[in-house]
């Protein structure tokens, strides 16, 4: 510990000081520990800033002194209902006098005084629980001590009127608007503009002011005994663990309230006493780039919340060396000493007081991806870390940001609206409201983002050739949300407040009118709409992002495929390190100029000899789609899934259609529905017309034979009944078998996506060579949570009032998750080497990976983008799980 005041202890004594105080409380728990006394792995006990003080005192770095009250003492604390628990005001008042002792100096010593800070500190980080009080043991005369002792009466004073303002708000509960209110009159009386300009007696008068203004709020006096205030401030923390801010953080991060907050009373050093003295934050590697070299900031006579408040500009650490060379010889020995301790990036607060350098606080530093990437490399090429441990120390959910252009950090712009995020990344372009023109000057070359309520698959050539998409309606799993995610274009869904009239070609929204043409930017990993260009920065796939991918591939277990739909989708997915396609939609086979007439011909067909015709006629384009997308996956296995919705997706509105066509009138009036995602799709299609499955098993089985090595699947969509899937099984196998695909060894599997399924799979498995998880439809069936309309109307409230606190829709919820394991135990007990996996837009989120893996499944299917995502994800399920 360092107390480079006066008259310090030597070390040898401190500790059998220490030893002395434990062996005086035999009966009692030690609620009290010396820095000296803990280390970092006693994080329940002195919580986590108090563990890192500790652990930095024990290896010898300038720790100001102090001491730590424990989690168990707040937990007695709140279950007595706001009682000291028996022996702890004897332990604080003897670890006060040790590190009285150890500094020099008393507590409110009106000649000499030692100042502390309390500060709170939980096991779990939980930021902003509660405000720090700093100065603690001023009063009227120790200020003047304090004057005297610096030789600066303007620091003496203004130390003064910090304390009494943070401890009236923090502790006493005054309003601090108050205390605003009266430094801005302050201000305007003598004519200045900056707090820095207020003199010694313009801060004198303030505090006087302050402690009238806590008298009159509280209606006592101001505590003057240094005791009461530090007895007060312990109190305050506990307390401050019950507020409801902290309630409402721990609900919503998982955090249990059963853990209470340590409290951290700490010698106060002065970065503020003159041009000796100065205070800053460093990082040992940039944060932006991981570059390996001392990143941060420093200013000369200042308190730390200088620095971060922004009133002076600090300068660049690098200059401290002129101003402080021995102070910065000491920081990058400590930084160094930090970061081969910790084995991390570190960031780092110190101050220098009077010329002694002291660390004030360590923690691992938040950083970018891509420098999240290039750390974790250059420690394993250091030897610091091994490949394991930094495959594990990367945010797999970060990994997003590295894949797609985002908007420059440095950029200011105005926020029209927010969303959700539906598909990462960010994209400027011109605002177009429909897709024909979406596709007609996005093929011009002009960027444009494709502004609609929702999307259809009748929309897809305008997403193709839009630079991102925005909508009004629909949640992460609407048509919008899928495509994008899969095409890696940025999309912003769901924006209830965008007010869209697509006839007059514009939009408003909170006040804001934007028509076609006008440039807008929107950013899709956090869900905003912004009016104007904004600067973006490229994709940052490194040769770091790939090292890490691939020493990820040696840790897992889980496979991990792509649902792609084209051949350039698969060649991407390839890239990103797909294994296979784990789903094939076989949709939007059926749209475009040239395939829509048809498609419709044969809905409107008279009879089944009409209906073959026109299917005939769709069979080359199909057949040539598949041999595109086989031809991609260069051998790997590819999922394709038989038709899957209702088919008057495939029909215009009935709005929009002659009045005089009675026949088409009719046909679509006979096939709406009033719950379509509920009706006729699926394999109940297949049941119904077996001929359109018939045409597209005919389509693959020729386009397997066509592209020698492939290996195609067929998947049936939203079995319920194991009826229904032998059925479809002998329509497939007979098809098969007409066109000579038997040595192909064609797998025939059907998703899960219903509960009946889940719950039955053992009579379903029979029929089944695989099964994967359609878990946007099983989220939708088992909570009865429409996935078009959920998002947009109750659920954000949801989400809001904490009744959920994850949406369902992007990460599995217990209930579909009580589900697979079900359907997992079931299918496996009647045919265990059945192959099983998931291919709901769940397959790429992190959490629900680890599920997966948990749970034995074979092999996870996401968008593109977020194959590299689940690499990640996966072997870190898997490494946590060994
Ligand atoms: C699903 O339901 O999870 C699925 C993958 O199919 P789709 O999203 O096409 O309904
Ligand atoms: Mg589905």
């Amino acid at each position: 510990m360092f107390c480079k005041g006066r008259g310090a202890l030597h070390v040898s004594s401190l500790q059998f000081e220490i030893g002395e105080i434990r062996s005086r409380l035999p009966a009692v728990a030690a609620y009290v520990y010396a820095f000296a006394d803990g280390s970092s792995g006693m994080r329940d006990v002195l919580g986590g800033k108090g563990a890192e003080l500790a652990e930095m005192t024990s290896i010898g770095l300038p720790v100001p002194d102090g001491f730590t009250v424990t989690t168990e003492a707040c937990r007695a604390y709140l279950a007595a209902g706001g009682t000291w628990p028996e022996g702890l005001n004897d332990q604080v008042s003897q670890h006060l006098a040790g590190l009285e002792e150890r500094c020099g100096r008393r507590l409110g010593d009106p000649d000499d005084p030692l100042l502390v800070s309390v500060r709170s500190g939980s096991p779990v980080s939980m930021p902003g629980m509660m405000d720090t009080i700093l100065n603690l043991g001023l009063n009227p005369r120790s200020v003047e001590g304090l004057a005297r002792s610096s030789g600066n009466e303007r620091f003496a004073a203004d130390s003064y009127r910090r304390f009494v303002q943070m401890y009236a708000n923090v502790v006493l509960g005054v309003h601090g608007d108050l205390f605003e209110e009266a430094i801005a009159r302050s201000k305007q009386t003598r004519g200045v503009k900056a707090d820095v300009e207020l003199d010694a007696a313009a801060l004198r008068e303030l505090a006087e002011e302050f402690l009238a203004i806590s008298r009159a709020e509280t209606g006592r006096e101001f505590p003057e005994d240094p005791r009461e205030q530090l007895d007060g401030a312990i109190q305050a923390v506990f307390a401050s663990w019950n507020t409801p801010r902290a309630r409402t953080y721990r609900r919503h991060e998982g955090i249990s309230d059963d853990l209470g907050t340590a409290v951290n009373i700490m010698q106060m050093v002065f970065g503020n006493l003159g041009d000796d003295s100065a205070t800053g934050v460093v990082f040992t590697r940039d944060p932006s780039t991981g570059e390996r070299v001392l990143y941060g900031e420093f200013l000369v006579n200042a308190q730390g919340e200088d620095v971060v408040a922004g009133i002076r500009t600090p300068h660049p650490i690098a200059e401290m060396q002129q101003d402080f060379p021995d102070g910065y010889r000491e920081l990058e020995q400590a930084m160094t000493t930090l970061e081969s301790h910790y084995r991390d990036l570190q960031d780092v607060e110190f101050t220098i007081e009077r010329g002694d350098f002291y660390v004030l606080q360590t923690r691992a530093g938040k950083r970018t991806a891509q420098a999240a990437v290039r750390v974790v490399r250059d420690l394993v090429s250091e030897g610091v870390i091994a490949q394991d441990e930094a495959v594990q120390r990367v945010n797999a959910a970060q990994l997003d940001q590295l894949m797609h252009p985002a908007i420059d950090p440095g950029a200011e712009y105005e926020v029209l609206a927010t969303g959700l995020n539906a598909s990462p990344g960010a994209a400027v372009g011109r605002a177009v409201f429909d897709a024909d023109t979406a596709e007609a000057r996005g093929r011009a070359g002009e960027p444009v983002i494709l502004v609609r309520w929702e999307t259809t698959p009748d929309d897809i050539h305008g997403v193709i050739q839009a630079q991102g998409v925005l909508t009004a309606h629909g949640g992460m799993t609407s048509h919008a949300a899928v495509v994008a995610r899969g095409m890696g274009k940025p999309c912003v869904c769901g924006v209830e407040s965008l007010r869209i009239d697509a006839g007059a070609r514009r939009f408003s929204v909170n006040g804001t009118t934007i028509s076609e043409g006008d440039e807008i930017s929107i950013d899709g990993s956090r869900g905003l709409v912004i009016s104007g260009a904004v600067p973006l920065v490229p994709p940052q796939m490194t040769d770091d992002f790939a090292a890490v991918t691939a020493w990820a591939d040696e840790a897992r277990r889980l496979g991990v495929r792509a649902n792609a739909d084209t051949p350039e989708d698969a060649r991407r997915a390839r890239e990103f390190g797909a294994q296979g396609i784990g789903l094939c939609r076989t949709e939007h086979m059926f749209f475009g100029d040239e395939r829509l007439p048809v498609m419709r011909e044969m809905i409107l067909a008279r009879d089944e000899e009409g209906r073959r015709a026109a299917l005939d006629r769709l069979l080359p384009f199909q057949q040539s789609d598949f041999e595109g997308i086989l031809e991609a996956m260069e051998g790997e296995p590819v999922t394709i899934r038989l038709l899957d919705p209702p088919l008057h997706e495939f029909l215009p509105d009935l709005e929009d259609v002659d009045p005089s066509d009675e026949r088409l009138r009719s046909r679509i009036k006979s096939l709406r529905e009033v719950n379509p995602m509920l009706g006729t799709r699926g394999c109940r299609l297949g049941i119904l017309h077996p001929e359109i499955y018939e045409m597209q098993v005919r389509a693959i089985v020729r386009a397997a034979l066509a592209v020698e090595g492939s290996r195609a699947e067929i998947m049936h969509p939203l079995v319920a009944f194991a009826t229904e899937l032998r059925r479809m099984r002998d329509l497939t196998e007979r098809v098969i078998e007409e066109e000579g695909g038997g040595k192909l060894d064609i797998l025939i599997g059907t998703m899960i996506e219903v509960p009946r399924a889940a719950l039955l799979a053992d009579r379903i498995a029979p029929y089944a060579d695989f099964m994967s998880f359609g878990t946007n439809d099983l989220t939708q069936t088992t909570l009865a949570f429409s996935r078009d309309d959920a998002e947009g109307k109750f659920l954000a409230q949801y989400l809001e009032d904490d009744v959920l606190s994850r949406n369902p829709f992007e990460t599995l919820d217990d209930g579909v998750r009580a589900l697979i394991e079900r359907t997992v135990e079931s299918a496996r007990g009647v045919k265990p080497g059945i192959k099983l996996g998931i291919c709901g837009e769940h397959g790429g989120d992190p959490d629900s990976v680890e599920f997966c893996n948990s749970v034995g499944l074979d092999y996870v299917s996401c968008s593109p983008f977020r194959v590299p995502t689940a690499r990640l994800a996966a072997a870190q399920a898997e490494l946590a799980h060994r």
